[in-house]
């Protein structure tokens, strides 16, 4: 058999885990990316090109059997164009849809999916509306291109909620009705070929300034997991899916209220590495590739720490006894994301204690 190819748009962290989970199994992955030290080129070769450079993607999508992405800012024209000689996966259609915050919540109230009540902001007078139909506090984000916070402002009166408009350049955006929920919770599941769905069980999420810090898996909650795991397979069998879905969940005393869906690998997965039978990166991989998936059962209980703006000294991570040490290949910059750690132990309350001096460590590193 002629070794995979696997064609990456984006070599950041994600796609370095990917091209990572395929090198035992023989894919060749192949990156492009605009920036020629990104963290996938110490795994597999960078091709050094804009995300919009259609013709570098269309000599990338000749050069492999299949086209998939780490990041969400490709033209979705170009994407289409190249779907016509090779498959790519999670489908354009759905990535048009989940890097438009309108979209995305228009589409989970089509599929009966509760969200946070929003107004779509295109003009200063949609504020006033907003206003009076959400209430405060209210949460502006940027319809397009926000992660890690970044595009989104929390507004508690008229005055701060024009700042945060002008603030975030007028841009087309939402105002988001303010949850207050206990926790937060994500879903990640994979579709392969013909329709194959597994899901992973729901991971707890803490967040701080819209960045993930730390998650621990699984949530036990059996009527919470089919509910979310019902949502995420209508939203994959409307697009004929393929590869891995996240769903981020507030939990509010209303139940499940869906944040965001994201088309591919996801932080809050990071776990999975060591914390489940299959990785979420080995299986996007296996689905993309129409292989059958492996198992979402998780190997007891884990928890995985960000490391953000500096990394830890892996020597003091490593004598912790259990941790996993996972570093990108990235310069520090305050709050980016530079690495994170892992820990699983069979027994959930056994981890939360074995957890402390590790999270100790990370919290005394990160800034
Ligand atoms: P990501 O890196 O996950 O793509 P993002 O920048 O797209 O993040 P969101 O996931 O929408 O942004 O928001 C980041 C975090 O901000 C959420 O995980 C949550 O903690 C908080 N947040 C967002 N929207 C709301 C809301 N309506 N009410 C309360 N908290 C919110
Ligand atoms: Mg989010």
């Amino acid at each position: 058999m002629a070794t995979p190819r696997v064609g990456i748009i984006g070599a950041g962290q994600l796609g370095r885990m990917m091209a990572l989970a395929g090198y035992p199994l023989g894919i060749d992955c192949l990156f492009l990316d605009s920036a020629p030290d990104a963290p996938g080129g110490q795994i597999a070769p960078i091709r050094c090109a804009a995300f919009d450079d259609a013709e570098a993607l269309g000599a990338l999508a000749g050069a492999v059997d299949v086209l998939t992405y780490d990041i969400e800012n490709v033209p979705i024209g170009i994407l289409d164009r190249l779907a016509e000689d090779v498959p790519v996966f999670p489908q354009p259609q759905v990535l048009a849809v989940a890097r438009d915050r309108l979209a995305e919540k228009r589409l989970f109230s089509e599929l009966g999916i509760p969200t946070a009540a929003f107004v779509p902001v295109g003009d200063e007078r949609d504020l006033d509306r907003a206003a009076e139909s959400l209430g405060w506090p209210i949460v502006l984000k940027r319809r397009r291109m926000g992660y890690d916070g970044r595009g989104q402002r929390v507004a508690k009166d008229s005055g701060r909620l024009a700042r945060a408009w002008r603030e975030l350049d007028e841009a087309p955006a939402i105002a988001e009705q303010w949850m207050n929920f206990d926790r937060e919770l994500s879903l990640i599941g994979v579709s392969g070929a013909d329709g194959a769905l597994m899901f992973y069980p729901l991971s707890e999420n803490v967040h701080r300034d819209g960045i993930l810090i730390s998650t621990v898996a699984p949530y036990e909650d059996e009527v919470l997991q089919r509910t979310a795991e019902r949502w995420l397979s209508e939203l994959m069998r409307r697009y004929d899916y393929r590869g891995v879905l996240t769903v981020e969940f507030f939990h509010t005393d209303a139940g499940l209220i869906a944040n965001e869906f994201a088309p591919r690998v996801h932080n809050s997965g990071h776990w999975t590495i060591e914390g489940a039978e299959t990785s979420q990166f080995e299986n996007h991989l296996r689905a993309i590739l129409g292989w059958p998936l492996g198992a979402t059962a998780p190997r007891g209980h884990a928890a995985m720490f960000n490391m953000l703006g500096k990394l830890a000294d892996p020597a003091r991570v490593l004598a912790i006894a259990g941790a996993h040490f996972h570093g990108y290949g990235k310069r520090p910059r305050p709050a980016r994301k530079l690495g994170h750690c892992t820990m699983v132990d069979a027994d959930r309350d056994r981890l939360l204690a074995r957890l402390a001096p590790l999270r100790a460590l990370i919290a005394k590193t990160n800034y």
